[in-house]
């Protein structure tokens, strides 16, 4: 009843009543139509064939012809009759089926249909709504978040200004408020008070507006991307509890994995002291061995917790060869590392890095780089106007001679990263051929395009997306989880109840899950990284693993909540 009475509103409201006005005329002008012909053939039936009709029986004729039903009850038989059943049929046709049913379509199914579209969008969250995570601005990464948050079951709204947009994710199933950034109702609206976080994910002024108006209401924690690093301390000042510079991050990790260069340059993430690094096996002397006659672990104390293989990653046995054009994953301590690079030494010198692409992303490889005394080619189409130290080679990196000329041929490490996919993966397939060995990692914007560039050639795809997710979801749960790279993630959790006091084999973890175990960290003291079968899990200690997402789903469902 109430819906009905709200609906019914809605015709008695703006343009919808102006509508009904037209509306009301039209009527009134089809029925004067219809008493005129009625008329009309009362007389013309008197005057031309003496019939005598009443002026029901008019209007009746009227209508069956002006609707074409013509049930051949009442005819006329003299050739004006017909003129004049005719001109009635042709004005029936056009005012009643033509114009009649096109003035109701457009003046009221369509604006209806329309309002009833816009009327989707909630105006504000449930009262009740809380310990969600509100989300500005929709684009691949924070696609992906919310992916993860789904996953999760952790609610969230997103918030966007754009009205078709709002609809598109509403469409999808999406919980959308949609409304101005500047508006603070719009924040009392999406509960913000009593949310679990913020996340901004637009330009660094609107990033910087939403922290201050979410400021001036409460103290909800904000996590914000920024495009500019040097913005960083702006966006703190606003408000943000966390700023991420994502491109920066970015150009990080291309960077760490195209160089050969000593193993501290290498460091990917950490859990405390310990250190989680990617090191290729190119240039050390494990190069070809087994696992265990590397002895990694007993020259070094590192212990070797994966291996990545052009895409494909492994947890290894002590049988797996190492190969040279494979890239181990360690953990371990700093000072581990360095006696590691003290093994194999300091290679940058006759490293030589070419960056496709000078964008913010690839400024921010070149920069990592440049501090890690690697040398570097940059090439690129167009000047970064952002830019002024970096030298670079001007041109297209599609035509072959570009590159050629560059000194490709000379180059260890290659980093693709221009801003187009399509770009990324012809780049990566061409260099892959024209130079097999090279060490080449390539960016992805769209996660669709990972999959692709792993078959054009290249050893690691870093994606925009997974990363930008990968770090909040860390921010969100306090970092709980590292990101390593697509598909893989080393993380963190209390250790179950269900497995108090039974030793490492026992507990069969391994072949439950698929997770293994990379380090013990007690309450107190350093953590046993990499611990053997027979080390007992004692209360209280957390457990440091690394698996696939899957398996890390896995361990969420089929030990956590046991
Ligand atoms: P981001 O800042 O995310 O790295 P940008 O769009 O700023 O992305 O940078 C991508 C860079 O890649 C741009 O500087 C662009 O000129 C460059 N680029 C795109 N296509 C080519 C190409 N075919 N050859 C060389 N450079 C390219
Ligand atoms: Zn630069």
């Amino acid at each position: 009843m109430k819906t009905i009475a709200v609906e019914l509103a809605y015709f008695l409201r703006g343009r919808a009543r102006q509508n009904l006005k037209v509306l009301m005329l039209y009527c009134a002008f089809l029925v004067a139509m219809i008493l005129i012909y009625a008329l009309l053939f009362r007389s013309l039936m008197w005057n031309l064939e003496g019939r005598e009709f009443s002026l029901i029986a008019g209007i009746y004729w009227a209508i069956t012809v002006m609707t074409t039903l013509g049930f051949g009850d009442i005819t006329f038989h003299t050739d004006l009759g017909y003129i004049f059943a005719a001109v009635v049929t042709v004005s029936g046709v056009i005012f009643l089926l033509i114009i009649l049913p096109f003035g109701l379509i457009s003046l009221f199914l369509a604006p209806w249909i329309e309002h009833r579209l816009r009327n989707r969008l909630a105006a504000e969250l449930p009262k009740e709504t809380s310990g969600h995570v509100v989300i500005f601005g929709i684009d691949a990464i924070t696609r992906a978040f919310i992916g993860k948050l789904q996953a999760r079951h952790i609610p969230f709204v997103i918030v966007i200004s754009d009205h078709d947009e709002a609809l598109r994710l509403v469409d999808e199933g999406l919980r959308v408020i949609c409304g101005s950034l500047t508006d603070a109702s719009l924040l009392t609206a999406v509960r913000v008070a009593a949310a679990r976080y913020v996340v901004a994910n637009l330009s660094d002024p609107e990033n910087a507006t939403i922290c201050l108006t979410v400021r001036s209401l409460c103290q909800t924690p904000i996590a914000s991307f920024i495009d500019d690093p040097e913005h960083g301390n702006l966006l703190r000042q606003a408000g943000a509890n966390q700023v991420i510079a994502l491109h920066k991050i970015l150009g990080r990790y291309l960077a760490i994995r195209s160089t050969t260069c000593g193993a501290l340059a290498h460091v990917l993430d950490s859990f405390g002291d310990l250190l989680i690094a990617e090191i290729p096996v190119h240039g050390t002397p494990f190069s070809g061995e087994t696992l265990e006659n590397a002895g990694i672990r007993q020259r070094t104390g590192l212990a070797v917790i994966g291996i990545w293989e052009r895409g494909s990653f492994m947890v290894p046995t002590r049988d797996t060869q190492l190969k040279d054009h494979a890239l181990l994953v360690l953990a371990g301590s700093r000072a581990q590392l360095e006696s590691l690079e003290q093994l194999t030494g300091e290679r940058a010198k006759d490293d030589l890095v070419f960056i496709l692409g000078h964008g913010r992303i690839g400024c921010a490889a070149a920069t990592f780089l440049e501090r890690k005394s690697v040398p570097f080619i940059l090439v690129d189409r167009s000047e970064n106007p952002s830019c002024t130290e970096h030298i670079t080679i001007y041109g297209d990196a599609t035509i072959r001679h570009v590159l050629k000329d560059a000194g490709i041929d000379q180059a260890r490490g290659l980093i693709v990263t221009t801003n187009d996919d399509s770009t990324n993966i012809f780049l990566t397939l061409a260099s892959r051929q024209l130079l097999p060995h090279i060490r080449l990692v390539a960016r992805a914007n769209r996660e669709e395009a990972v999959e692709q560039l792993y078959r054009a050639g290249a050893d690691f795809v870093v994606s925009n997306a997974s990363v930008g997710a990968g770090i909040l979801f860390n921010i969100l749960e306090s970092k709980a989880s590292a990101f390593l790279t697509e598909g893989v993630s080393v993380f963190r959790r209390p250790l179950p109840e269900s497995l108090v006091g039974q030793t490492i084999a026992d507990s069969q973890l391994r072949p439950r899950t698929g997770c293994s175990i990379v380090a013990l960290e007690p309450t107190h003291g350093d953590s046993l990284v990499s611990p053997p079968p027979d080390t007992r899990l004692e209360k209280g200690i957390t457990l440091i693993l690394i698996g696939t997402p899957a398996q890390e789903e896995l361990f969420d469902t089929a030990i956590r909540d046991h």
